[in-house]
């Protein structure tokens, strides 16, 4: 599980994150939704540990994140992370790409970590890419290798922050299949997103930030239906 309570972070002056207190079982499929600029990749970001946080506790399977570096690639070995942009390594194959990290942070063999590779890059149905370098492939597929290549470390809980944002529209669904899938088979998974259709398909509940507090948190079907505060309301408004 991942449990957080009272967090706070501050950028200078400015406050982010206000007693944020939430947790997230293992199984869980949670989306989180909220304006611009209201703490959502703050807190993801809090989760790896991207960002550190400055009151509270975060806790993740049990080990708790301090300034302890061992603490800290304890939680890490356990998370997948995928960002807006990818992030993929330009000058290296598909295939090189997704061994990289097994080779040198899991010491995995290169057959060992091959295998592995394909076996990802078929969960995401592009095998046939794996020789290719990431800029001959479309936004789409490349945001796939990015989500195979997190798989390929075997985590045991998946991160998204705006995954498909940066995607041209027909090449969202693709990449939200992909995720619903991972979802469908149990995996643990925190998604930053405003793609509400995706929420209502996957996600056992919602959460709504909205400048450094979570306002709402229910099952999509209360949270769409019956939002308890006006700001909530007000965001849903404009983005269905
Ligand atoms: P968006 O939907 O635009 O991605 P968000 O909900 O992810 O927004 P955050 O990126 O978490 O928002 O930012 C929360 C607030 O913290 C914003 O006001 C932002 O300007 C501020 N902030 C984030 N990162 C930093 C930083 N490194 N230094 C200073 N301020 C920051
Ligand atoms: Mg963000």
């Amino acid at each position: 599980a991942i449990e957080i309570s009272g967090v706070g972070k501050w950028f200078g002056e400015y406050q982010a994150l206000k007693d944020i207190t939430l947790t997230v079982p293992f199984g869980e499929k949670l989306v989180i939704c909220g304006p611009s600029g209201s703490g959502k990749s703050t807190l993801v970001r809090c989760i790896d540990r991207l960002e550190s946080h400055d009151t509270g506790r975060i806790v993740v399977d049990g080990v708790e994140l301090t300034n302890d570096a061992a603490s800290i690639a304890q939680v890490r070995a356990e998370i997948g992370m995928v960002f807006q942009q990818f992030n993929l390594f330009p000058h290296l194959t598909v295939l090189e790409n997704l061994t990289l990290g097994p080779i040198k942070a899991r010491g995995l063999s290169r057959a060992e970590a091959e295998a592995r590779a394909m076996h990802y890059l078929e969960r995401v149905h592009i095998p046939e890419q794996a020789d290719k370098k990431p800029g001959q492939l479309s936004g789409g597929q490349q945001q796939r290798v990015a989500i195979a290549r997190s798989l390929c470390l075997e985590p045991k809980l998946m991160l998204f922050d705006e995954p498909t944002s940066a995607l041209d529209p027909e090449m969202i669904a693709e990449v939200l299949d992909v995720i619903l899938d991972l979802a469908t088979e149990g995996m643990t998974m925190v998604v930053v997103t405003h793609e509400m259709g995706f929420a209502r398909k996957a996600a056992d509940r919602v959460v709504f930030m909205d400048k450094g507090e979570i306002l709402e948190s229910a099952p999509p079907e209360e949270f769409f239906t019956a939002p308890k505060t006006a700001r909530c309301r007000k965001f849903l408004n404009q983005i269905l």
